[in-house]
């Protein structure tokens, strides 16, 4: 019960600087807040570390030189404040591992967790940073030359910037193991030997996080739902470009950029399970 009330503080007060900072918009705030909660009072250090890792690390990325980035940003993202769909396509899988682990303590939902918060964290600082980038990004498709931004667009730089963010996420997922220890059973002590070795851990973040970003470009070079604006002519994320709607150009109707984003999370995830083996 204290562990529910001291994760219902700390992520109130992660959610109100989320929202004071304009990272956030007022349904992402509330998101945010019960997703703390759950990460804390259903988990631990642990689980609550490492998002609110992810949160900052790309909250303070996304408005990094914001003024460059405007432009893209009208193109293709819906602004670097998150609603609550975007809270949950980053976080909820994680929530759900962690009502898992919680349920049922097993290695192999925190190898998850880990392989998951690496691609979201990843996915993140590839798309910030490498949008910086002075040379376009190309397809990971057919290496043709895209816009700055686009869906499925892949740079040295953001390459570079994901393969950090899944190192990060795997020192950090060590740490937070070291300080708040994973609950294990005495019957699965051999299993839970291994997932103390912090090695692991940064491999688990690594791999799951170039594996994830790399789904995440596939995906939305291929099937993410793209419109196009009547006025400008560009294929835009958004349902509104110049002010006027936009009409449907290519794509799966269902599969849109938080779907993108949860799926490739899959990905990430069940790459790091792989340690398991
Ligand atoms: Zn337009």
């Amino acid at each position: 019960m204290m562990d529910w009330l001291i994760g219902f503080v700390c992520a109130g007060l992660l959610a109100a600087l989320g929202y004071h900072k304009h990272w956030l918009s007022t349904s992402g705030a509330l998101a945010a807040m019960v997703m703390g909660t759950v990460y804390y009072g259903a988990g631990n250090l642990f689980w609550f570390g490492l998002l609110i890792l992810f949160f900052i690390s790309g909250s303070v990325l996304s408005r990094m030189k914001r003024e460059r980035k405007r432009k893209i940003e009208q193109d293709y993202a819906k602004g670097s404040r998150r609603d609550a769909g975007q809270v949950f396509a980053n976080g909820g899988l994680g929530m759900l591992l962690c009502i898992g682990n919680a349920i049922w303590p097993h290695p192999a939902w925190t190898l998850a967790f880990i392989g998951i918060m690496a691609t979201v964290t990843a996915d993140t600082w590839a798309t910030e940073i490498g949008s910086l980038s002075r040379r376009p990004p190309r397809s990971v498709l057919n290496g043709r030359v895209l816009e700055p931004g686009a869906s499925g667009g892949v740079s040295v730089r953001g390459t570079t910037a994901a393969v950090l963010a899944g190192l990060i996420i795997g020192l950090a997922a060590w740490l937070f193991a070291t300080l708040s220890p994973l609950p294990t059973a005495s019957s699965m002590a051999m299993e839970s030997s291994w997932l103390n070795s912090g090695w692991l851990m940064l491999a688990a973040g690594l791999v799951g996080g170039l594996v994830g970003c790399f789904a995440d470009s596939y995906l939305g070079a291929t099937v993410q739902l793209m419109y196009r604006c009547e006025v400008c002519g560009k294929q835009v994320e958004t349902r509104i470009h110049c002010g006027q709607p936009t009409v449907y150009d290519r794509g799966w109707r269902w599969m849109n950029n938080d779907m993108v984003n949860a799926v490739s999370s899959i990905m990430g995830g069940a790459a790091a399970l792989l340690f398991l083996i």
